[in-house]
């Protein structure tokens, strides 16, 4: 079982100091790297403590970042903010049969506030994935097929979607990240590639070589 993370020791007033000297920047902050206490942290529940335009700035920022890194979703601990705000997109061109296999469709872009999710049936899903704030590796993740995801909306609604496939996937690593959690505490470790390794040998739309050659996953997942 994933230990609990601890609440962020940020108070109200010193992360609307970080979101103001963010913004404040000439250049894109730096993703956070493992390691680093704010990506263990429990982020805030998103509750004014910025204001709606300082949100709609912060997100706007976050995915330049993302688009910049590049990557299909962001949340604010890897920008060094503790707070419960992520954001998402995938409108990259991928390889068909790796997108069926995947079930991996584009996804628009959206912001999401303090999100939880749940799954929806017992399906589950095992592929590779990696994480801006682990660099240069990847590793074989078990998750659910399908979630349905409760959060709030930047214009403060509350709202509740299903996600499925890749997309799911997408939800749940993001989510995970608000909450301490990141993708490795759920990870088959021998499937742990660098990028180099991944790209010679597993870059394919299925897991079943990698699954034999490297010995993880043995049963059916
Ligand atoms: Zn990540």
């Amino acid at each position: 079982m994933t230990a609990v993370s601890p609440p962020t020791p940020t108070s109200s007033a010193q992360l609307r100091d970080l979101v103001q000297e963010i913004l404040a920047a000439d250049s894109l902050p730096p993703i956070v790297q493992a390691g680093h206490p704010v990506l263990r942290q429990h982020a805030a529940a998103f509750e004014g403590q910025i204001t709606v335009g300082e949100l709609a700035q912060l997100t706007d920022l976050m995915r330049r970042v993302m688009h910049e890194a590049p990557g299909v979703g962001l949340a604010a601990p890897q920008i060094g903010i503790p707070l419960q705000l992520a954001v998402l997109e995938d409108q990259y061109d991928v390889d068909p049969e790796s997108a069926a296999v995947r079930h991996r469709t584009p996804l628009e872009f959206m912001a999401i506030l303090n999100p939880r999710y749940t799954p929806v049936g017992d399906g589950t899903a095992a592929f590779f994935e990696g994480c801006l704030s682990l660099r240069g590796l990847q590793a074989v993740v078990v998750r659910h097929q399908q979630v349905s995801l409760q959060f709030e909306a930047p214009d403060g609604r509350a709202r509740v979607e299903e996600f499925e496939g890749w997309q799911a996937r997408i939800v749940q690593h993001e989510t995970d990240h608000l909450h301490g959690t990141l993708y490795v505490d759920r990870a088959e470790l021998r499937s742990l590639s660098s990028n180099a390794e991944y790209a010679a040998n597993w870059a394919e739309p299925g897991i079943d070589r990698a699954r034999a050659a490297l010995g993880f996953l043995s049963g059916n997942p």
